[in-house]
């Protein structure tokens, strides 16, 4: 039995720390927050139950590959993990309402819409992509095993590497519906110029395998890991700072922990921080960040608006150029995610979440903030809303680049440096360990490509895989 702490209670720290505690570690997680989950928390505005961070959840066969992993690492224990947390996942109807100049389509285009014909296409051509990418996720691109996976991807995308490249070829293909295709890529955190061709069908993987929401919240997945991880004997410990990390050694400003191994799911920047006790600055090339608005209305929304609405920029690209240069675009993308009263969440009001997709810059913002009430006024315009969407709020909070960075990238960059392209997607790297620290092992979202849900649950997968192996 070895001694593990783990650094941070975010959903990639939760998911490690239950797999090897599962297989009879002794485990710790510190975290410097009140709360688990990390980005994503549960929030309450005006009495009503809210998340923040993730709000939708795709690839949900990685959710059950790691329920069925933990099972097997315990297959002595009385209970299994659907007895432990029993998550009841909720499809959307849709993948989404998006509104780009002119247009305004569902995903999927639904048989009266013109981009009707070359949207089947493309989700029958992509669609049956859903198995190989859950098998990238949770598997080490250098297992042979992954070899079937990536062999059919090789074969949809040929020798075209980027988004916009695999996309520019399509030529049966409406230019616009290219640019909403493209603009997924941003989930990521990252242009389309800059992302590898998998990412193009990563919209018709969703739109056929659905895009889901647990049933009181995404932050229900944080909430089933923490029961997993008492289940298996894991000590939490929150409102742990961490202000030193040494070879086998963690400090917060009360206690020294002593540790056989430590999992990181730290920014790789603070780590390092921790590590060296230099300050980071921001990395050159980092994913974007975020300005997500959480409110409460005080009357529901027009009857026909769907859970979830992109309002896109007119100009793609003035935004893709604007992000790499942590400047605010003259228009950006952004998610409005609206829930009624009573759905989803036990609420007697509705809600809405607008996240404003923006340079992780490290500042702070609010509604005042012009070019936030220039947007809000847009998107509310765009969506046929009768006044500015704030003038329907309750009570709101609002959470900026300054919030995610001062618990994640510096700059608040919600996925942290971006990598090159060839160190990407199913190709990546993974630095779920360095040779010259064979005691340290890292999870999270910078670690495995894609940076959502799936991506740092698959990825802790794979990184405490590893590190069982030796044990
Ligand atoms: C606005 C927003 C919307 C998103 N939408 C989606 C979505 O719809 N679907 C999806 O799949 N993904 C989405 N994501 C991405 C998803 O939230 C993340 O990929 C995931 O939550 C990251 O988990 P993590 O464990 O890697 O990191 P984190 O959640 O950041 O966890 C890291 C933990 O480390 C702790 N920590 C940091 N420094 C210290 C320290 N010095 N001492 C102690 N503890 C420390 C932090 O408090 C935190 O709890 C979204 C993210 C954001 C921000």
């Amino acid at each position: 039995m070895s001694k593990i702490i783990v650094l941070g209670a975010g959903l990639s720290g939760l998911a490690s720390a239950s797999l090897l505690a599962r297989a009879g570690h002794k485990v710790t997680v510190l975290d410097k927050q009140s709360w688990l989950g990390g980005k994503s928390r549960r929030i309450e505005v005006a009495g009503q139950i809210m998340d923040t961070g993730p709000a939708l959840v795709t690839f949900t066969g990685v959710w059950d590959k790691l329920l069925k992993r933990y099972d097997e690492l315990g297959a002595s224990q009385s209970k299994s993990a659907s007895e432990i947390a029993d998550i009841n996942f909720v499809k959307l109807n849709e993948l989404g309402r998006y509104f780009y100049q002119d247009q305004v389509t569902d995903l999927p285009v639904k048989p009266d819409h013109e981009w009707f014909e070359a949207w089947d296409r493309f989700e029958k051509e992509h669609a049956p992509l859903t198995e190989p990418i859950t098998e990238l996720l949770t598997k080490m691109p250098t297992d042979p095993a992954s070899l079937p996976a990536l062999a059919k991807l090789q074969k949809r995308y040929g020798l075209r590497l980027t988004t916009s490249w695999y996309l520019k070829g399509l030529k049966w293909m409406p230019e616009k519906l290219k640019d909403i295709i493209a603009i997924h890529t941003l989930n990521a955190g990252i242009a389309p110029t800059k992302t590898l061709a998998l990412y193009a069908s990563m919209t018709a993987v969703m739109a056929a395998d659905g895009i889901k929401v647990p049933v009181g919240g995404v932050n229900e997945i944080a909430q089933s890991l923490g029961k997993l991880a008492v289940a298996a004997g894991v000590e939490i410990k929150l409102n742990q700072q961490i202000t030193k990390v040494q070879k086998r050694q963690v400090h917060t400003a009360t206690e020294a922990y002593n540790a056989d191994y430590i999992v990181s799911s730290l920014d790789p920047q603070v780590l390092k921080m921790l590590m060296t006790g230099k300050q980071a600055s921001p990395a050159k090339h980092r994913s974007c960040s975020g300005i997500a608005i959480y409110a409460v209305l005080n009357k529901p929304l027009p009857a026909d608006t769907v859970t979830h609405s992109v309002v896109m920029p007119d100009d793609p690209p003035e935004l893709y150029a604007s992000l790499e240069t942590a400047r605010l675009p003259n228009q950006t993308m952004a998610f409005v995610n609206y829930y009624q009263a009573q759905e989803i969440y036990p609420n007697s009001k509705p809600t809405v979440a607008v996240l404003l997709t923006a340079p992780a810059d490290g500042k702070h913002y609010d509604l005042d903030h012009p070019w936030v009430k220039n947007e809000v006024a847009r998107i509310s315009s765009r969506m046929c809303l009768a006044e500015p969407i704030t003038e329907l709020f309750e009570d709101s909070m609002v959470l900026d680049p300054e919030y995610f960075g001062s618990y994640g990238a510096p700059g608040g960059a919600l996925y942290g440096a971006t990598k090159p392209l060839w160190q990407s997607g199913p190709f990546h790297n993974p630095q779920y360990k360095n040779p010259l620290r064979p005691w340290l092992y890292r999870v999270g979202a910078s670690v495995h490509p894609g940076g959502g849900i799936p991506a740092v649950l698959g990825g802790a997968m794979n990184s405490i895989a590893g590190l069982l192996k030796k044990n």
